[in-house]
């Protein structure tokens, strides 16, 4: 496996809708390798989430992994998600800390719907349908975003909470949204 380059902000592929994978190309040796790629890559840089176009590539493809390195028995498990649709669950949005891996050492508060039904292929093609809550539904709506070219900065009401890590870190952390978020996406 191979660690694959991550672009930042400013690099057109964030801003570039991402076209559906076809499914009969999941059968294919490149594309089960660059899957495994995103997944060594998101969890190389400590990240909860990494989509294709993080990595240039123009899919509509992400995974996401919210697993605890001190109690693997715990958190979200790896998912892999293919041409993926989400439909929020309910109307009101809640705010929480967010990171990206293109957006290096930033986070901001952003609001997201709270639980979202998730639709979409898993990696061999199969149809998934399920119901993403809380932290993951966060992560699903992150990285659906990257899917259509937009990143956490869009979706903040204003840019009041702007920090970067260290300062995050030291005085805004405790105030008010869980600790969690600070794995960046
Ligand atoms: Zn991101």
């Amino acid at each position: 496996m191979a660690r694959l380059p991550n672009v930042r902000v400013g690099h057109p592929a964030l801003r570039t809708p991402a076209g559906p994978l076809p499914p009969e190309r999941l059968r294919e040796p490149e594309v089960q390798q660059l899957i495994d790629d995103m997944v060594e890559t998101m969890r190389d840089a400590d990240g909860v989430g990494l989509a294709a176009p993080q990595v240039a590539v123009p899919w509509q493809l992400f995974v996401y992994e919210a697993v605890d390195p001190e109690d693997p028995g715990e958190g979200i498990p790896l998912r892999v998600l293919v041409n993926p649709m989400i439909l929020p669950e309910g109307h009101e949005l809640v705010y929480d800390w967010e990171g990206c891996l293109s957006i290096p050492d930033l986070r901001g508060l952003v609001p997201r719907h709270p639980a979202v039904r998730v639709r979409g292929l898993d990696r061999q093609g199969r149809p998934l349908d399920y119901l993403a809550e809380g932290f993951e539904a966060r992560i699903v709506q992150h990285e659906f975003d990257h899917l259509n070219g937009v990143v956490f900065l869009d979706r903040m009401r204003d840019l009041h909470s702007l920090a970067f890590y260290d300062e995050w870190a030291e005085y805004l952390a405790e105030t008010g949204a869980a600790a969690r978020a600070t794995r960046p996406e």
